[in-house]
């Protein structure tokens, strides 16, 4: 999908309206930026996200990999002389930004979240060898943490065998409705 980079004068509107929280009152005093964990791997700091979105620039604050690192920690929210919850604007912006077809700027992040709701639905619980796995092939990061593998199944920290669940249909049922209240 192509998408113009031009302001969308109801972003912000529309941003306030699923967030329920003032974007319009940051003042950009950059408390949030300041204290943030994860600012330096940002390509956007906090409080530019928040100055893009007072300023309409949808394409640039739907397709930054700021959205998708976000740790929702919220350091920020309590560091902010305005009260913002920065994390539910983050909220927002992530679906807007997958719903919209933005790629996203952090390829890993889908390809985990997929593994990770995948791995659930089909074991009921989360069966770690197996979601390791899948994301490791998925995202090409083959042997990424197989070095720890001897020692957490020394201190059974990791099982080879997947878990065994009851109700495994209810779990798979709660999947299913979120899903589909994601999609609306
Ligand atoms: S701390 Fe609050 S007011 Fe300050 S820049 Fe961040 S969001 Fe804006
Ligand atoms: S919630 Fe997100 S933006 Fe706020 S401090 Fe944590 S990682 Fe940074």
């Amino acid at each position: 999908m192509v998408h113009n980079k031009i302001s969308s004068p109801s972003f912000l509107e529309e941003v306030e309206a699923e967030s329920g929280e003032k974007v319009r009152i940051c003042y950009q005093c950059g408390k949030c930026s300041a204290g943030c964990p994860v600012g330096y791997a940002m390509d956007l700091l906090p409080n530019q996200v928040m100055r893009l979105v007072q300023l309409g620039l949808k394409d640039e604050v739907l397709s930054c990999a700021t959205i998708w690192l976000c740790a929702s920690c919220e350091t920020c929210a309590t560091r902010c002389p305005r009260e913002i919850e920065i994390v539910k604007v983050m909220d927002v912006l992530r679906r807007r930004s997958s719903a919209e077809g933005y790629p996203s700027a952090v390829r890993e992040v889908p390809i985990f979240v997929n593994s990770f709701i995948g791995n659930l639905k089909r074991f009921g619980r989360l069966y770690e060898a197996a979601f390791v796995g899948t994301y490791n092939i998925l995202s090409g990061h083959l042997t990424k943490d197989f070095d720890k593998v001897p020692a957490m199944l020394s201190k059974h920290k990791l099982s080879l065998l997947p878990p065994r669940i009851k109700g495994i249909s209810r779990i798979r049922e709660i999947i299913k409705r979120v899903e589909e209240i994601e999609k609306k």
